[in-house]
């Protein structure tokens, strides 16, 4: 079998491995950390960092294809790597979801709404910024993830204070905008243009992170459904993208729908996918990458994810890391626990998820609501 490359080792790589691994694929995992999620399950482990020509020379040797599974990776890696082999995503789109400034400009180009913005990079910038974006929240235009690199600014004062507190690199204002939900759409994009999605995912976040996603009739209007599935589809398309991409959308207190931002790989929204769809976001990258037929995913249940973060290991209030009770949950009908052999728990780290699925949203709520309790997670 051929083998397939991914650049980065964390739990995203990891699921990447597996699907591909039972397609008949060997893969090769580009990671500085010798524990990496990914590098433990692949054939083959790279021990060295994204800027490393010599490391991403050797990945390009044993590797068919190479895609990513880390949002930072430098673009010039994946422009290296595209000179010898397929590569997907493309530097370029990826180099636009890497920065918030590139990727709003490229929702307006899109025609799709996000939220409205102010760049600020300078401090005439800052000192021009319209005060219709306040209250609003501040994020450096490059390498958030998980609410990091975020502050939530009420006046001008809180405004220029967050900016010093950022170190005064690049950011965008965004006005704060009244959520009713939040949801996501996951799109596969072939290289011939052929494009497939995934059902629209309701997400909650609690402190910035993703705490659950839920996947069933009824679980969002109709209409926001439909606008979301278009939007992401023109979002891919206008990249030209080949590979996963996620869409992340506000719907409004008014129904409207915004877009917040996107991923270029597979996204934790999209887990539920392994248990309640027939394709997995992580067989579809695999398409992707091989050049293999993309289908449109069907859903065949009822699915709730519940993201399991290394809080649930310190509920005995201690320092040493616990389990939760993992045979009470997993004698739970429809429950399917995926871990990411992360060695070392740590507060707010995702180190794993539960997969709900049932015939209906009613067992599947009933179900996920007593995981959730014997987990000491709250209620939602
Ligand atoms: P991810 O881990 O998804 O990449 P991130 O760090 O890039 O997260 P965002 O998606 O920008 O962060 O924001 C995190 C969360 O903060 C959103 O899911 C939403 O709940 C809230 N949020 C962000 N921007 C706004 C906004 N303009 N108005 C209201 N809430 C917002
Ligand atoms: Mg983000
Ligand atoms: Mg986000």
């Amino acid at each position: 079998g051929a083998t397939l490359g991914v650049l980065g080792g964390g739990q995203l790589g990891r699921m990447f491995a597996h699907a591909a691994q039972s397609m008949g694929y060997f893969t090769a995992v580009l990671d500085q950390d010798a524990t990496s999620p990914a590098g433990l399950v692949s054939h083959q482990h790279i021990r060295t960092g994204y800027e490393d020509p010599q490391g991403l020379t050797e990945l390009a040797s044993v590797c068919a294809a190479v895609t990513t599974e880390f949002e930072n990776v430098p673009a010039a890696a994946l422009n290296q790597l595209a000179a010898s082999l397929p590569v997907s995503p493309a530097g370029s789109a990826v180099a636009i979801a890497q920065d918030r400034a590139a990727e709003k400009a490229h929702f307006v180009k899109c025609g799709v709404p996000c939220a409205p913005y102010a760049v600020i990079e300078t401090p005439e910038q800052l000192a021009a910024v319209n005060d219709a974006l306040l209250p609003g929240i501040l994020k450096t235009s490059r390498m958030g993830y998980d609410g990091k690199g975020q502050i939530r600014v009420k006046t001008r004062a809180e405004l220029i204070a967050g900016w010093d507190e950022l170190g005064r690199v690049a950011c965008v204002l965004e006005k704060m905008l009244p959520l009713a939900h939040e949801c996501s759409v996951i799109v596969a994009r072939g290289r011939d243009g052929t494009i497939v999605n995934l059902p629209v995912q309701r997400n909650l976040h609690r402190d910035g992170i993703l705490a659950v996603t839920e996947v069933y009739a009824g679980n969002l209007p109709a209409t926001q459904v439909e606008q979301a599935i278009t939007a992401a589809k023109s979002v891919a398309i206008g990249l030209d993208y080949v590979g996963v991409l996620c869409v992340e959308f506000f719907v409004l207190d008014n129904e409207q729908l915004v877009v917040n931002e996107i991923a270029p790989r597979p996204h934790n929204s999209g887990h539920y996918s392994q248990n309640a769809l027939d394709v997995s976001q992580f067989e579809l990258q695999v398409r992707c990458m091989t050049n293999l037929p993309l289908v449109q995913p069907r859903q065949h249940s009822a699915t709730i994810m519940l993201n399991l973060l290394g809080d649930l290991w310190f509920k005995d209030g201690g320092d040493t890391p616990v389990a939760p009770a993992w045979d009470q949950i997993l004698a739970l009908p429809g429950c399917h626990l995926h871990l990411y052999g992360k060695v070392d728990a740590k507060r707010a780290r995702k180190m794993g998820h539960l997969n709900i699925t049932a015939a209906t949203p009613e067992q599947v709520r009933a179900t996920a609501l007593k995981a959730a309790e014997i987990l000491g997670i709250p209620a939602f």
